[in-house]
């Protein structure tokens, strides 16, 4: 067959996109060779509905021998007692949960969109907001945190059968020993949803929500540095909430509940060559080399909001506990997505973001979000935070110079050409691999 050379033309300037340029948007990482390897393998080829040693296809050895290692690695990854490695995405993972714990029509309670929250936490676009009455918490304006007395009245008043905890934009750690007091008050499940900030808690620079929380969902692809896929896990197993009894009249166990809501519930074959390359991925969480890396994150995190409050910017909360900031640019006088659009000139990759009680639409926005996870997997130390920091501010406080602007992009490219995309040093062989 001739090689497809319009898509890997447009695959090559994709690459070339992402190495010029500082990647700054939080959700966002560069997974290593062997990650990326494992994606692109014969894994592919295979169906394999069921979980391992219990397929409804022939041929499943192999791809049940990777499903176990990626099972088993993410287990120890996070001291979990079991784990489901199929959800196709984190949004994925969520709606299995919710179909295993609710019906239609039940309650539940996740952070405010607008504060920094989730989709699938009940927005009324999203699957949970339409099958499912959501009421929602947030933060304060005058601290930008959660306090967790008024979010206890609110969870005592409105009684969700779920309350959600976690963000995509919140810089700051959770106390999922306190939201489980809350739930167990009013006899609601506690999930939580730690997408972003997981590979920071796998190696335990942040609170563990595995004792304290019924269910835990991520994505891979974040600070986990892996395919992106989602994954479900345990502290441990508990009996489910309906009593359904299996045909031999056995209590079902929860875990039994969330693997079949994930297969046949919400999804048909599990993709094997993500898996494979999930196993890779939590295989590479589990050295000292990441264990450096998630330091390093938050090392650079913190040197940035630092930076950007030296100069004048307002970060919600005053600074972060985690990989990520969420800047109110309403001093500036500039919104998220001018200053989005200014900086991706530049070749810096930001997201705008609402900020907390804004006054402007989600397609306008006063706020831009900034993590460090991705240009930390480059290399970049606490040293050029500062640097990075005065390069976005020479283009927001300049956002139409054009000549002001292609200077700074002609620095931005400069500087990143000396990091390779993942920063372990594997060899450039990556060139003629797209
Ligand atoms: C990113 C994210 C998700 C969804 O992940 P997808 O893989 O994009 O579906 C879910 N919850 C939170 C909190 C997230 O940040």
């Amino acid at each position: 067959m001739k090689r497809d050379r319009a898509v890997f033309e447009i695959i090559q300037k994709e690459k070339q996109r992402q190495k010029q340029g500082i990647e700054l948007i939080a959700s966002e990482n560069f997974v290593s060779n062997q990650v990326m390897e494992a994606m692109g393998s014969v894994m592919t080829n295979k169906y394999a509905e069921g979980l391992p040693g219990k397929r409804y296809y022939g041929g499943c050895e192999f791809v049940d021998q990777t499903e176990v290692l990626a099972i088993e690695r993410l287990k120890k990854l996070f001291g979990a007692s079991w784990a489901n490695v199929q959800p196709h995405s984190g949004a994925q993972a969520n709606a299995a949960v919710m179909l295993a714990l609710l019906r239609p029509g039940d309650k539940i309670m996740g952070f405010d969109l607008s504060h920094g929250g989730h989709l699938t936490h009940g927005s009324p676009v999203n699957f949970s907001g339409k099958l499912y009455r959501p009421g929602f918490y947030g933060v304060e304006e005058e601290t930008g945190r959660i306090d967790y007395d008024k979010l206890e009245q609110k969870a005592l008043n409105e009684k969700p059968k779920l309350l959600i905890c976690g963000a995509s934009a919140y810089s700051r750690d959770w106390d999922y020993e306190r939201l489980r007091s809350i739930a167990d008050k009013i006899n609601a499940f506690l999930l939580a949803d730690i997408s972003h900030p997981s590979g920071l808690i796998a190696t335990g620079l942040l609170n563990d929500p595995l004792p304290h929380c019924h269910i835990i969902t991520s994505t891979t692809h974040k600070t986990l540095r892996g395919p992106r896929g989602g994954i479900i896990m345990m502290g441990k197993d508990f009996e489910n909430p309906f009593g359904l009894k299996t045909q031999k009249g056995n209590t079902r166990m929860m875990s039994s509940l969330l693997d079949s809501a994930v297969f046949p519930g919400t999804q048909g074959g599990p993709l094997e060559h993500v898996i494979a390359s999930k196993a890779v991925a939590f295989g590479e969480a589990l050295t000292e080399e990441y264990k450096d890396y998630t330091k390093n994150v938050i090392a650079n995190a913190r040197a940035m909001a630092d930076a950007f409050v030296d100069r004048g910017y307002k970060v919600i909360s005053g600074g972060t506990d985690n990989h990520s900031m969420l800047i109110d640019l309403r001093s500036k006088n500039i919104t998220g997505k001018d200053a989005e659009n200014a900086l991706i000139q530049a070749d810096i990759t930001v997201n705008k973001n609402m900020v907390p009680f804004d006054d402007k639409s989600p397609f306008v926005t006063s706020g831009m979000r900034i993590g460090t996870p991705a240009i930390t997997t480059r290399g970049l130390q606490k040293n050029h935070m500062e640097s990075i920091v005065e390069l976005i501010d020479t283009v927001i406080l300049n956002a139409t110079d054009e000549s002001k602007i292609a200077e700074v992009r002609h620095q931005v490219n400069e500087m990143m050409e000396t990091f390779p995309l993942f920063a372990d040093g594997a060899p450039e062989k990556e060139k003629n691999q797209a």
